[in-house]
């Protein structure tokens, strides 16, 4: 998922992904994370289901390390294994504020519950087992670039989960860390927010993007501009 509303350090934040990759260059044959491509819509592999896994091995934890590691250079606040190619059920997140090593904007808008969980999150074989209340979003999606949709989630989840270790874990949490972890979950079923819309909305933007790909990114003048008038949305 991408957060869009990073008002400030856009510059700093292309220069630490510049930074991340050229890093990555000296340190790829050496073992280390790579920063994977991201798949694009309309890409059949996005439309899979991802398969469960019965135990957690150095594979995940090598794929959790390098889908974090692209989330950050991408400056996204989640992303799924599938969106790598990978059609297993696991995901990253991180909600944190660029501060605390994250790609979030502002740490005052985090909720308690937010804070409370420990991030970079890495989840495997997620299953919401408790969601309460409505509360819709702005969402963008790194499969999905320069699009934003408002999509309505639960307010509040219960997750059970396994993480990098095998161990199982039980998430509570709302806010943004709940809106992504709902959209990252999507993915693994193959599912992405543009089919959430309207049929009419969601047609529109599909056959735009098959039409025409997608557009051009933005000088970063543009983006800051866009970004301060989008910002007062939400
Ligand atoms: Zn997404």
């Amino acid at each position: 998922m991408r957060y869009y509303r990073y008002l400030a350090g856009i510059l700093r934040c292309k220069i630490q992904a510049f930074a991340v990759q050229s890093s990555l260059a000296i340190n790829a044959d050496v073992g280390d994370f790579m920063i994977r491509e991201i798949l694009k819509f309309p890409d059949p592999r996005l439309r899979e289901v991802s398969k469960s896994t019965d135990k957690v091995t150095e594979y995940h934890r090598k794929l959790a390390e390098d889908l974090i590691e692209t989330m950050y250079a991408s400056n996204g606040i989640g992303l799924a294994a599938p969106q790598i190619g990978e059609l297993v059920r696991m995901l990253v997140i991180d909600t944190r504020s660029r501060e605390e090593g994250g790609r979030r904007y502002k740490y005052e808008e985090m909720t308690e519950l937010e804070r409370a969980v420990q991030q970079p999150l890495i989840v495997i074989n997620p299953v919401i087992v408790k969601g309460e209340g409505k509360t819709t979003f702005d969402e963008g999606c790194l499969s999905i670039p320069g699009y934003y949709e408002t999509v309505e989630r639960y307010n509040y989840i219960e997750v059970k989960a396994l993480n990098e270790k095998g161990k199982e874990i039980l998430i509570k949490t709302d806010g943004l860390l709940a809106i992504c972890l709902q959209h990252e979950m999507d993915h693994l079923e193959g599912t992405l927010f543009l089919d959430h819309l309207s049929l009419i909305k969601s047609s529109k933007i599909k056959n735009q993007i098959k039409k025409h790909g997608y557009p051009k990114p933005k000088s970063e003048e543009e983006t800051e501009d866009e970004d301060v008038q989008e910002g007062v949305k939400v």
